[in-house]
């Protein structure tokens, strides 16, 4: 089998009835880059940046996040670099930054809600970027956003620093897509209203699903409750992909989920444009999307969601179809 796979490295990642998907690779460093050609990733889906920050003792200057981000783009030589700006909070701490002890840091001072606070910080991140943009196609996406006035806030201060840079005679990319994560759902609810503003969508579904189910990703006890295939997770994403879609905009999926074998079909079915998932996942999705028909899938997904009601009757349901294929 991992013969098979491997002959897809060089390939278009297209389903059976021809239909091309987007296949894209998580990194967190630059050496991660190794992996990402290796497996023939078709873009990164998702670079996370708040690693530059966490491995340093202080704040990454603007200089070392320059060559951080620039190295990234010439490494994947002109293919779409999804960068999101810092994510830190949550379960990610940074001795230097001194956050507040929260009772729920997953619901608390985390990701843009501290960029927007802490302006000189997020402006520097957001000036390191723009320099590096002109070294291949970036791409920027804002995490944990909840409501148009933080995207709104976020893109101002993006388009202000461009402003500046260009006004030094820095050049910057004028071609610069700038998307939000979807991993609060009352982002994904408002979807139609986010699609009309940003370039793109992409879904974090290992926040999505925690934040929707109400159950902690990191407890185990309450494990039972973080359901991926949960038709009103399902439900909430064939909102966001149809909201984008219906504004001419894409939708990509750089949580767990995208990578998962179980989920493709149904992903598949709802219309996601781009998969984003850790390296060694790649070829084996790859190989199982040339093997599904994009039109049945969305047969399955529509049947999932209108006559599943639980988990069980989901996984069946796909089961059913991948033991035929
Ligand atoms: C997500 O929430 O799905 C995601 C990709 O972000 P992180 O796992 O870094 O929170
Ligand atoms: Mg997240």
């Amino acid at each position: 089998q991992k013969e098979e796979w491997r002959k897809l490295k060089d390939a278009e990642t297209v389903t059976k009835d021809g239909k091309h998907v987007e296949l894209a690779a998580n990194i967190g460093t630059p050496k991660d880059l190794t992996g990402v050609n290796e497996n023939g990733a078709e873009a990164i889906g998702l670079y996370r940046t708040e690693f530059l920050y966490m491995d340093s003792e202080q704040f990454p200057t603007e200089e070392e996040q320059f060559i951080a981000y620039k190295t990234v783009l010439e490494g994947m030589n002109g293919k779409a670099v999804v960068v999101r700006t810092m994510d830190i909070g949550g379960d990610k701490e940074l001795p230097y930054l001194q956050l507040p002890e929260e009772m729920n840091p997953f619901l608390g001072y985390r990701a843009i809600r501290i960029c927007l606070a802490e302006p000189e910080m997020f402006r520097t991140q957001l000036r390191a970027l723009l320099r590096a943009s002109v070294y291949g196609k970036l791409r920027i996406m804002f995490p944990m956003i909840a409501t148009l006035n933080e995207f709104r806030a976020a893109k101002q201060m993006l388009e202000e620093e461009k402003e500046k840079l260009v006004a030094e005679g820095q050049s910057v990319s004028d071609d610069i897509e700038v998307g939000i994560m979807i991993e609060i759902p009352a982002a994904a609810v408002l979807a139609h209203q986010f699609a009309k503003e940003v370039d793109f969508f992409s879904v974090g579904t290992n926040d999505l699903i925690q934040y929707t189910m109400a159950a902690d990703r990191m407890n185990e006890q309450v494990s039972y409750l973080y359901q991926p295939y949960n038709p009103a997770i399902l439900t909430l994403l064939k909102h966001v992909i149809d909201s984008a879609h219906a504004e001419g905009k894409w939708v990509g999926m750089c949580g767990e989920m995208a990578g998962d074998q179980t989920a493709v079909p149904l992903l598949l079915g709802l219309g996601l444009d781009e998969f984003s998932m850790s390296a060694s996942s790649i070829l084996k999705t790859r190989s199982l999307l040339a093997k599904l028909d994009s039109t049945e899938m969305e047969a399955l997904a529509g049947k999932a969601i209108n006559e599943c009601s639980t988990v069980e009757e989901v996984i069946e349901l796909v089961a059913e179809l991948t033991n035929s294929l």
